[in-house]
Protein backbone atom coordinates (compact mmCIF):
# COMPACT_ATOMS: atom_id res chain seq x y z
CA UNK A 1 0.00 0.00 0.00
CA UNK A 2 2.73 2.14 0.86
CA UNK A 3 4.27 1.54 -2.66
CA UNK A 4 1.11 3.77 -3.59
CA UNK A 5 2.78 7.43 -2.37
CA UNK A 6 5.63 6.49 -5.27
CA UNK A 7 3.35 5.61 -7.37
CA UNK A 8 1.52 7.86 -10.64
CA UNK A 9 -1.26 5.49 -11.16
CA UNK A 10 -2.77 2.34 -10.31
CA UNK A 11 -1.54 -0.18 -13.06
CA UNK A 12 2.14 -0.54 -12.44
CA UNK A 13 2.20 -2.74 -9.39
CA UNK A 14 4.99 -4.27 -7.25
CA UNK A 15 5.35 -7.91 -7.11
CA UNK A 16 7.85 -10.39 -6.43
CA UNK A 17 9.03 -9.89 -10.30
CA UNK A 18 8.83 -6.51 -10.94
CA UNK A 19 12.60 -5.49 -9.46
CA UNK A 20 13.97 -8.23 -11.39
CA UNK A 21 12.65 -7.29 -14.45
CA UNK A 22 12.91 -3.86 -14.44
CA UNK A 23 16.67 -4.29 -13.66
CA UNK A 24 17.19 -6.48 -16.65
CA UNK A 25 15.70 -3.61 -18.59
CA UNK A 26 18.25 -1.57 -17.60
CA UNK A 27 21.37 -3.78 -17.64
CA UNK A 28 20.08 -4.04 -21.89
CA UNK A 29 19.97 -0.37 -21.86
CA UNK A 30 23.18 -0.41 -20.39
CA UNK A 31 24.55 -2.64 -22.84
CA UNK A 32 23.06 -0.91 -25.80
CA UNK A 33 24.96 1.88 -25.08
CA UNK A 34 28.36 0.13 -24.62
CA UNK A 35 28.10 -0.94 -27.81
CA UNK A 36 27.77 2.65 -28.94
CA UNK A 37 30.79 3.89 -27.12
CA UNK A 38 32.16 0.25 -28.85
CA UNK A 39 31.75 1.78 -32.37
CA UNK A 40 27.75 0.60 -33.40
CA UNK A 41 26.27 3.36 -35.31
CA UNK A 42 23.08 1.94 -33.94
CA UNK A 43 21.80 -0.20 -30.63
CA UNK A 44 18.39 -1.29 -30.54
CA UNK A 45 17.23 -2.39 -26.80
CA UNK A 46 14.01 -4.07 -27.13
CA UNK A 47 12.73 -4.49 -23.45
CA UNK A 48 10.09 -5.06 -21.15
CA UNK A 49 9.12 -3.02 -18.44
CA UNK A 50 9.33 0.37 -20.32
CA UNK A 51 10.79 3.54 -18.84
CA UNK A 52 10.06 6.91 -19.51
CA UNK A 53 7.38 7.36 -16.90
CA UNK A 54 9.73 6.97 -14.24
CA UNK A 55 11.11 10.19 -12.44
CA UNK A 56 13.56 10.97 -9.73
CA UNK A 57 10.74 10.34 -7.52
CA UNK A 58 7.87 8.28 -8.14
CA UNK A 59 7.32 5.81 -10.76
CA UNK A 60 4.39 4.88 -12.78
CA UNK A 61 2.84 3.61 -16.65
CA UNK A 62 4.41 0.33 -16.39
CA UNK A 63 7.69 2.00 -15.93
CA UNK A 64 9.97 1.22 -13.13
CA UNK A 65 13.72 2.42 -13.94
CA UNK A 66 13.87 5.30 -16.37
CA UNK A 67 15.87 3.30 -18.79
CA UNK A 68 16.40 5.49 -21.55
CA UNK A 69 17.63 8.54 -18.87
CA UNK A 70 20.13 5.62 -17.68
CA UNK A 71 21.50 5.44 -20.77
CA UNK A 72 21.50 9.14 -21.52
CA UNK A 73 23.48 9.52 -18.11
CA UNK A 74 26.05 6.49 -18.77
CA UNK A 75 27.00 8.10 -22.30
CA UNK A 76 26.70 12.28 -20.13
CA UNK A 77 30.28 11.57 -19.85
CA UNK A 78 31.49 11.63 -23.09
CA UNK A 79 29.79 13.90 -24.94
CA UNK A 80 26.26 15.83 -24.84
CA UNK A 81 23.37 13.95 -24.86
CA UNK A 82 19.89 14.14 -27.19
CA UNK A 83 16.46 12.33 -26.06
CA UNK A 84 13.71 11.94 -28.22
CA UNK A 85 10.54 10.49 -27.05
CA UNK A 86 8.04 9.39 -29.64
CA UNK A 87 6.04 7.79 -27.64
CA UNK A 88 1.98 8.49 -27.75
CA UNK A 89 2.82 9.45 -24.18
CA UNK A 90 4.55 12.14 -22.72
CA UNK A 91 7.97 11.11 -21.24
CA UNK A 92 7.92 13.09 -17.81
CA UNK A 93 10.41 11.00 -16.72
CA UNK A 94 13.26 11.93 -18.68
CA UNK A 95 11.86 15.50 -18.04
CA UNK A 96 11.91 15.70 -14.91
CA UNK A 97 15.28 14.12 -13.97
CA UNK A 98 16.82 16.38 -16.67
CA UNK A 99 14.96 19.53 -16.24
CA UNK A 100 17.83 21.54 -14.40
CA UNK A 101 20.57 20.51 -16.87
CA UNK A 102 21.83 21.56 -19.93
CA UNK A 103 24.05 18.98 -20.81
CA UNK A 104 21.42 16.69 -22.13
CA UNK A 105 18.20 17.72 -24.38
CA UNK A 106 15.09 16.87 -23.82
CA UNK A 107 12.50 16.24 -26.86
CA UNK A 108 9.24 14.86 -26.60
CA UNK A 109 5.91 14.47 -29.03
CA UNK A 110 2.87 13.25 -27.62
CA UNK A 111 -1.01 13.38 -27.17
CA UNK A 112 -1.66 16.50 -24.96
CA UNK A 113 -1.96 16.28 -21.50
CA UNK A 114 -5.32 17.62 -21.80
CA UNK A 115 -6.64 14.27 -22.39
CA UNK A 116 -3.80 11.81 -22.83
CA UNK A 117 -1.51 10.37 -19.56
CA UNK A 118 0.62 11.41 -17.88
CA UNK A 119 -2.25 14.29 -17.83
CA UNK A 120 -0.34 16.31 -15.26
CA UNK A 121 2.33 16.96 -17.72
CA UNK A 122 3.69 17.61 -20.79
CA UNK A 123 2.78 20.97 -21.60
CA UNK A 124 4.44 23.60 -23.94
CA UNK A 125 5.77 26.13 -20.95
CA UNK A 126 7.59 23.49 -19.19
CA UNK A 127 11.23 24.45 -20.75
CA UNK A 128 13.64 23.24 -18.05
CA UNK A 129 14.96 25.64 -15.27
CA UNK A 130 17.92 27.32 -14.21
CA UNK A 131 20.84 25.84 -16.47
CA UNK A 132 18.83 23.52 -17.85
CA UNK A 133 16.34 26.24 -19.13
CA UNK A 134 15.70 25.64 -22.86
CA UNK A 135 16.46 22.37 -22.89
CA UNK A 136 13.40 20.63 -22.55
CA UNK A 137 10.96 20.62 -25.55
CA UNK A 138 7.39 19.61 -25.51
CA UNK A 139 5.51 19.21 -28.54
CA UNK A 140 1.79 17.96 -27.58
CA UNK A 141 -0.50 17.23 -30.31
CA UNK A 142 -3.91 17.25 -30.32
CA UNK A 143 -6.31 13.94 -30.78
CA UNK A 144 -6.38 13.09 -34.11
CA UNK A 145 -2.96 12.92 -35.98
CA UNK A 146 -2.37 11.75 -39.24
CA UNK A 147 1.37 11.03 -40.83
CA UNK A 148 1.80 14.62 -42.18
CA UNK A 149 1.08 16.42 -38.90
CA UNK A 150 2.84 14.10 -36.95
CA UNK A 151 6.07 14.90 -39.40
CA UNK A 152 5.41 18.71 -39.08
CA UNK A 153 6.11 18.13 -35.47
CA UNK A 154 9.25 16.03 -35.49
CA UNK A 155 11.02 18.09 -37.98
CA UNK A 156 10.90 20.99 -35.03
CA UNK A 157 11.99 18.80 -32.84
CA UNK A 158 14.67 17.61 -34.69
CA UNK A 159 15.42 21.17 -35.82
CA UNK A 160 16.31 21.83 -31.71
CA UNK A 161 18.22 18.34 -31.48
CA UNK A 162 20.79 19.40 -34.91
CA UNK A 163 20.89 22.99 -32.82
CA UNK A 164 22.03 21.52 -29.28
CA UNK A 165 25.00 19.54 -31.73
CA UNK A 166 24.41 16.34 -29.41
CA UNK A 167 27.78 13.67 -29.58
CA UNK A 168 24.96 10.67 -28.85
CA UNK A 169 20.78 10.31 -29.74
CA UNK A 170 18.54 8.41 -27.24
CA UNK A 171 15.06 7.74 -29.26
CA UNK A 172 12.39 6.48 -27.24
CA UNK A 173 10.41 4.18 -29.22
CA UNK A 174 6.90 4.12 -28.79
CA UNK A 175 5.07 2.15 -31.38
CA UNK A 176 1.75 3.53 -30.09
CA UNK A 177 1.00 6.78 -31.97
CA UNK A 178 0.11 3.71 -34.10
CA UNK A 179 -3.40 3.44 -35.83
CA UNK A 180 -5.30 1.70 -33.35
CA UNK A 181 -3.37 1.23 -30.62
CA UNK A 182 -5.67 1.02 -27.73
CA UNK A 183 -3.57 3.61 -25.71
CA UNK A 184 -3.70 6.13 -28.32
CA UNK A 185 -5.89 7.98 -30.72
CA UNK A 186 -3.77 8.58 -33.66
CA UNK A 187 -3.71 7.24 -36.79
CA UNK A 188 0.13 6.34 -38.11
CA UNK A 189 0.79 3.75 -40.48
CA UNK A 190 3.99 1.48 -41.09
CA UNK A 191 4.71 4.00 -44.13
CA UNK A 192 4.55 7.04 -41.40
CA UNK A 193 6.84 5.07 -39.59
CA UNK A 194 9.27 4.20 -42.28
CA UNK A 195 9.14 8.11 -43.16
CA UNK A 196 10.20 8.86 -39.20
CA UNK A 197 13.01 6.25 -39.23
CA UNK A 198 14.59 8.51 -42.00
CA UNK A 199 13.93 11.62 -40.82
CA UNK A 200 15.43 10.37 -37.22
CA UNK A 201 18.65 8.10 -39.70
CA UNK A 202 19.42 11.80 -41.13
CA UNK A 203 20.51 13.32 -38.02
CA UNK A 204 23.58 10.83 -38.42
CA UNK A 205 24.09 10.56 -34.76
CA UNK A 206 25.28 7.31 -33.16
CA UNK A 207 21.85 6.47 -31.89
CA UNK A 208 20.71 4.13 -28.81
CA UNK A 209 16.90 3.18 -29.72
CA UNK A 210 15.34 2.22 -25.91
CA UNK A 211 12.11 0.69 -26.35
CA UNK A 212 8.89 2.14 -24.79
CA UNK A 213 5.17 1.77 -25.53
CA UNK A 214 3.31 0.24 -28.18
CA UNK A 215 0.26 -1.87 -27.54
CA UNK A 216 -1.49 -2.85 -31.26
CA UNK A 217 0.16 -6.45 -31.08
CA UNK A 218 -1.23 -6.93 -34.76
CA UNK A 219 0.68 -3.77 -36.57
CA UNK A 220 4.08 -3.83 -33.96
CA UNK A 221 6.57 -5.58 -35.69
CA UNK A 222 5.80 -4.53 -38.99
CA UNK A 223 6.02 -0.67 -37.81
CA UNK A 224 9.16 -1.44 -35.56
CA UNK A 225 10.68 -2.88 -38.82
CA UNK A 226 9.55 0.32 -41.10
CA UNK A 227 10.99 2.47 -38.46
CA UNK A 228 14.87 0.72 -38.79
CA UNK A 229 14.32 0.79 -42.11
CA UNK A 230 13.64 4.05 -41.98
CA UNK A 231 16.57 4.96 -39.78
CA UNK A 232 19.10 2.39 -42.07
CA UNK A 233 17.69 4.60 -44.98
CA UNK A 234 18.26 7.94 -43.44
CA UNK A 235 21.84 7.04 -42.17
CA UNK A 236 23.27 6.00 -45.37
CA UNK A 237 21.65 9.34 -47.25
CA UNK A 238 23.21 11.16 -44.39
CA UNK A 239 26.31 9.16 -44.97
CA UNK A 240 26.33 10.11 -48.56
CA UNK A 241 25.53 13.81 -47.97
CA UNK A 242 28.56 13.80 -45.44
CA UNK A 243 31.14 12.23 -48.26
CA UNK A 244 30.22 14.81 -50.91
CA UNK A 245 31.07 18.06 -48.28
CA UNK A 246 34.14 15.90 -45.75
CA UNK A 247 34.16 17.75 -43.12
CA UNK A 248 37.01 17.25 -40.88
CA UNK A 249 36.71 15.62 -37.57
CA UNK A 250 36.82 17.63 -34.66
CA UNK A 251 37.48 16.61 -31.12
CA UNK A 252 39.42 13.70 -31.88
CA UNK A 253 42.35 13.08 -29.11
CA UNK A 254 45.44 10.58 -29.52
CA UNK A 255 46.73 8.39 -26.90
CA UNK A 256 49.67 5.91 -26.60
CA UNK A 257 48.75 3.91 -23.32
CA UNK A 258 46.17 1.28 -23.65
CA UNK A 259 43.32 0.53 -21.41
CA UNK A 260 41.79 -3.21 -20.90
CA UNK A 261 38.93 -2.20 -23.20
CA UNK A 262 40.77 -1.42 -25.91
CA UNK A 263 40.76 -5.44 -27.04
CA UNK A 264 37.07 -5.13 -27.84
CA UNK A 265 37.01 -1.93 -29.17
CA UNK A 266 39.64 -2.64 -31.87
CA UNK A 267 38.25 -6.10 -32.40
CA UNK A 268 34.72 -3.73 -32.84
CA UNK A 269 36.42 -1.34 -35.05
CA UNK A 270 38.59 -3.48 -37.63
CA UNK A 271 35.01 -5.55 -37.76
CA UNK A 272 33.19 -2.94 -38.32
CA UNK A 273 35.27 -1.58 -41.59
CA UNK A 274 34.50 -4.75 -43.55
CA UNK A 275 38.05 -5.09 -45.13
CA UNK A 276 39.94 -7.48 -42.73
CA UNK A 277 38.95 -11.19 -42.87
CA UNK A 278 38.22 -12.76 -39.35
CA UNK A 279 41.81 -14.10 -39.10
CA UNK A 280 42.63 -10.56 -39.43
CA UNK A 281 40.16 -9.38 -36.91
CA UNK A 282 41.95 -11.76 -34.73
CA UNK A 283 45.55 -10.49 -34.85
CA UNK A 284 44.26 -7.03 -34.67
CA UNK A 285 43.15 -7.77 -31.23
CA UNK A 286 45.75 -9.89 -30.40
CA UNK A 287 48.55 -7.31 -30.94
CA UNK A 288 46.77 -5.27 -28.31
CA UNK A 289 46.79 -8.33 -25.87
CA UNK A 290 50.71 -8.27 -26.45
CA UNK A 291 51.01 -4.84 -26.24
CA UNK A 292 48.80 -5.06 -22.79
CA UNK A 293 50.79 -7.86 -21.09
CA UNK A 294 54.48 -6.95 -22.80
CA UNK A 295 54.18 -3.40 -23.40
CA UNK A 296 56.72 -1.87 -24.94
CA UNK A 297 58.98 -5.05 -24.92
CA UNK A 298 55.90 -6.34 -26.82
CA UNK A 299 57.63 -4.86 -30.13
CA UNK A 300 54.23 -3.37 -31.03
CA UNK A 301 53.41 0.42 -30.44
CA UNK A 302 49.88 2.18 -30.71
CA UNK A 303 48.48 5.58 -31.14
CA UNK A 304 44.84 5.47 -30.66
CA UNK A 305 42.14 8.19 -31.73
CA UNK A 306 39.07 9.10 -29.39
CA UNK A 307 36.27 10.51 -30.21
CA UNK A 308 33.82 10.99 -27.38
CA UNK A 309 34.20 8.18 -25.80
CA UNK A 310 34.51 5.96 -28.83
CA UNK A 311 37.31 4.40 -30.88
CA UNK A 312 37.50 6.76 -34.52
CA UNK A 313 41.07 4.94 -35.18
CA UNK A 314 44.66 3.54 -34.25
CA UNK A 315 47.31 3.27 -35.75
CA UNK A 316 50.09 0.29 -35.00
CA UNK A 317 53.58 0.19 -35.53
CA UNK A 318 56.69 -1.15 -34.16
CA UNK A 319 60.73 -1.76 -34.71
CA UNK A 320 61.70 -4.82 -37.42
CA UNK A 321 63.93 -6.99 -35.28
CA UNK A 322 67.32 -7.43 -36.48
CA UNK A 323 67.30 -4.40 -37.95
CA UNK A 324 69.12 -0.61 -37.08
CA UNK A 325 66.54 1.87 -37.45
CA UNK A 326 63.70 0.46 -39.73
CA UNK A 327 60.12 0.35 -38.73
CA UNK A 328 56.95 -1.41 -39.69
CA UNK A 329 53.56 0.25 -39.89
CA UNK A 330 51.34 -2.79 -38.73
CA UNK A 331 47.47 -1.38 -39.50
CA UNK A 332 45.84 2.00 -39.77
CA UNK A 333 42.10 1.64 -39.44
CA UNK A 334 39.94 4.32 -39.38
CA UNK A 335 35.88 3.52 -38.54
CA UNK A 336 33.45 4.33 -41.41
CA UNK A 337 31.91 6.96 -39.66
CA UNK A 338 35.43 9.32 -39.77
CA UNK A 339 36.35 8.06 -43.34
CA UNK A 340 37.74 10.31 -45.92
CA UNK A 341 37.56 13.27 -43.31
CA UNK A 342 41.63 13.22 -42.74
CA UNK A 343 41.82 11.12 -39.93
CA UNK A 344 43.96 8.60 -41.53
CA UNK A 345 46.49 10.82 -42.23
CA UNK A 346 46.82 12.37 -39.48
CA UNK A 347 47.46 8.83 -37.74
CA UNK A 348 49.99 8.54 -40.43
CA UNK A 349 51.90 12.22 -39.30
CA UNK A 350 51.62 11.15 -35.63
CA UNK A 351 52.66 7.79 -36.34
CA UNK A 352 56.02 8.77 -38.54
CA UNK A 353 56.28 11.29 -36.02
CA UNK A 354 57.06 8.97 -33.10
CA UNK A 355 59.36 6.68 -35.12
CA UNK A 356 61.37 9.44 -35.92
CA UNK A 357 61.83 10.52 -32.35
CA UNK A 358 62.62 6.57 -31.20
CA UNK A 359 65.27 7.21 -33.96
CA UNK A 360 63.84 5.60 -36.60
CA UNK A 361 64.58 6.37 -40.21
CA UNK A 362 63.02 4.18 -42.56
CA UNK A 363 58.89 2.84 -42.16
CA UNK A 364 57.38 0.08 -44.23
CA UNK A 365 53.80 -0.91 -44.74
CA UNK A 366 52.98 -4.01 -46.64
CA UNK A 367 49.11 -3.89 -48.65
CA UNK A 368 47.58 -6.70 -50.91
CA UNK A 369 47.46 -5.49 -55.00
CA UNK A 370 43.72 -6.77 -54.74
CA UNK A 371 41.65 -3.84 -56.83
CA UNK A 372 39.88 -3.53 -53.21
CA UNK A 373 43.21 -2.11 -51.79
CA UNK A 374 43.59 1.03 -54.38
CA UNK A 375 42.46 3.44 -52.29
CA UNK A 376 45.16 1.86 -49.68
CA UNK A 377 48.22 1.84 -51.69
CA UNK A 378 46.80 5.97 -53.42
CA UNK A 379 46.71 6.95 -49.84
CA UNK A 380 50.61 6.00 -48.95
CA UNK A 381 51.71 7.09 -52.61
CA UNK A 382 49.84 10.42 -51.63
CA UNK A 383 51.78 10.66 -47.98
CA UNK A 384 55.45 9.88 -49.68
CA UNK A 385 55.66 6.24 -49.69
CA UNK A 386 57.30 4.74 -52.43
CA UNK A 387 56.49 1.13 -53.72
CA UNK A 388 59.61 -0.69 -52.69
CA UNK A 389 59.32 -4.56 -53.63
CA UNK A 390 56.11 -6.25 -55.08
CA UNK A 391 55.95 -10.24 -53.90
CA UNK A 392 53.68 -11.81 -56.62
CA UNK A 393 51.55 -14.14 -55.24
CA UNK A 394 52.28 -13.57 -52.09
CA UNK A 395 48.70 -13.65 -50.44
CA UNK A 396 47.28 -16.04 -52.73
CA UNK A 397 46.83 -16.89 -56.41
CA UNK A 398 47.34 -13.41 -58.19
CA UNK A 399 47.07 -11.51 -55.07
CA UNK A 400 50.64 -9.81 -54.61
CA UNK A 401 51.89 -8.08 -51.87
CA UNK A 402 53.09 -4.65 -52.25
CA UNK A 403 55.75 -3.07 -49.71
CA UNK A 404 56.08 0.82 -49.41
CA UNK A 405 58.93 2.65 -48.02
CA UNK A 406 59.35 5.73 -46.41
CA UNK A 407 62.48 7.51 -45.91
CA UNK A 408 62.62 9.63 -42.83
CA UNK A 409 65.63 11.14 -43.06
ZN1 LIG B 1 3.05 5.21 -24.49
Amino acid sequence: VLSGYYCIDTFTPINANAYLAARRSVDCALTAAREILDGRRIAYALIRPPGHHAERRSFGGFCYFNNNAIAAQYLCPHGKVAIIDVDYHHGNGGQDIFYRRKDVLTVSIHGHPRFAYPYFCGFEEERGEGEGEGFNLNIPLSESVDGDRYRKALTVGLRRIEEFKPQFLIVGLGLDPAKGDPTGTWSLTTKDFLQNGRMIGALGLPMVVIQEGGYRTQTLGRNALAFFRGIAEGARQWADSRHATTQRVHGVSLRETLVAEDARRVRQLVEITGFFGPEEVDVAEELVNEHLNRKDASGYHFIMADHYGRLAGYACFGPIPCTSSSYDLYWIAVHPDYQGRGLGRRLLIEAERRIKTAGGTRIYVDTSQRVQYASTRAFYENNGYRLETVLKDFYAQGDGKATYCKSLI
